[in-house]
């Protein structure tokens, strides 16, 4: 950070505050996670002065045949690694990847089929804030209520009564595996275009503990920084037939130039996902929640649908009395980042919401395991319930994160 010390103090101060913000903090959000400094350097390169609108050899610009080696080894190595025909590495965001992709299979209007916000969906499968919502007639399904598990019989009896052009699987607050073999069945059934939005469990594909959509779903979107642990951004994979589609879809439809250095940064991202180690980390990110959740039972919170097969575990507070809002609130204070996260058939409004959701891909970065889990559970149950505790969970978490240290050498 020196560099921009000497040239922006001011700056230089946030990005110092930040990195101890993730120092001495629990990162529990469910979507963050800890890029490795190979993946910073990437970002922080002289690529982001480059523009290349196109693909490579077919760009609007000169220049661009050292940056085109950088697109073509992302394309290269997402293909291998999750044994896609094509991959379209430019989206900017998860959001811009959705809308590509609708952009290339839809019309406004189209009735699609998807998971409510409500249920754990994203907003980006249509939410009315959001362009899904508005341009499409969204209808929604959702969990079964004795076992709040994906109702796959009301998701077919919807399919047969609105024939949707679309059917999208995949949430941010799932914890239970999709059965995409179920979803193709129902999708082949109606004629619809089957569409797994994988943001958040693409780096559990990428290690093999969870089963991949690719061979199921017509397109899998994903971003890079969730549990793939690479920098901020999105992707698309899909067959090779329908690869002009989605190509011509995020450019120039949806988006415009590249960015190069994000570009390369995922490249990296994806080698690193391809090695034993990042198996192994997967692995260890899947245990780690399942002992979360194991924990937080014990210490009084139901746990969603009974527990996880992710990285992701989504707590009802109800059994002690506190809101989501309250919650997070609290947790905060004391240290530890989570989310308030709606829950299903949630009395509360979303601002409120009735539960929390934490996830284990940042911390398990770390290195922290079954024991650090025990101890995560132990302190967020004592700062929800116990708003004058806050100075000895601070200890309690310093002494965690002191111990496995986030980015040990840089700084
Ligand atoms: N899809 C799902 C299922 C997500 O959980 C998210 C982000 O949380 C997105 C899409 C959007 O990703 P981004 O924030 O990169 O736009």
């Amino acid at each position: 950070l020196s560099p921009l010390a000497r040239h922006d103090p001011e700056i230089a101060e946030v990005l110092c505050d930040e990195l101890e913000r993730q120092r001495h903090g629990l990162q529990l959000i469910a979507s963050e996670n800890l890029a490795s400094p190979a993946v910073l350097a990437a970002l922080g390169s002289p690529l982001t002065n480059k523009y290349a609108e196109g693909y490579p050899g077919r760009r609007y610009h000169g220049g661009c045949e050292v940056v085109d080696r950088a697109e073509q080894i992302a394309i290269a190595r997402a293909k291998r690694l999750f044994g896609a025909e094509h991959a379209n590495v430019q989206p900017y965001s998860g959001t811009t990847a959705n809308l590509a992709a609708y952009a290339a299979l839809l019309r406004p209007g189209d009735t699609v089929l998807a998971m409510s916000p409500r249920h754990g969906g994203h907003f980006t499968h249509g939410s009315r804030a959001n362009f899904s919502g508005r341009w499409f007639d969204v209808v929604p399904y959702g969990v079964r209520r004795d076992t709040e598990r994906i109702d796959y019989d009301e998701v077919r009896d919807l399919a047969l009564r609105h024939e949707p052009k679309m059917i999208i699987c995949g949430a941010a607050a799932y914890p239970r595996l999709v059965d995409h073999a179920v979803l193709r069945g129902i999708a082949d059934e109606v004629g619809a275009w089957l569409l797994a939005d994988a943001a958040h469990t693409i780096g559990l594909v990428a290690g093999g503990v969870v089963p991949s959509p690719v061979p199921y779903a017509d397109v899998v979107t994903f971003t890079t920084h969730k549990t793939l642990r690479g920098p901020r951004g999105g992707g698309i994979l899909c067959t090779g037939e329908l690869a002009p589609r989605i190509d011509r879809a995020v450019f120039p439809f949806v988006q415009g130039g590249p960015m190069m250095h994000v570009i390369a940064a995922k490249a990296v991202a994806f080698g690193e996902a391809a090695r034993p180690e990042f198996a192994a980390y997967a692995r260890r990110v899947v245990e780690n929640a399942r002992t979360l959740v194991a924990a937080l039972e014990a210490e009084g919170l139901r746990p969603v649908s009974g527990g996880t097969d992710t990285h992701l575990v989504l707590a009802d507070l109800r059994p002690v009395g506190v809101d989501g809002a309250t919650a997070e609130r609290r947790c905060a204070a004391a240290g530890v980042t989570l989310d308030r996260c709606p829950i299903p058939f949630d009395p509360e409004p979303p601002s409120v919401a009735s539960g929390i959701r934490l996830g284990t891909p940042y911390v398990t970065s770390q290195g922290m395991g079954p024991d650090a889990m025990k101890e995560i559970a132990s302190i967020v149950l004592q700062a929800v319930g116990n708003p004058n505790a806050v100075t000895s969970l601070l200890a309690r978490v310093r002494a965690l994160t002191d111990a496995h240290p986030a980015y040990r050498n840089e700084g």
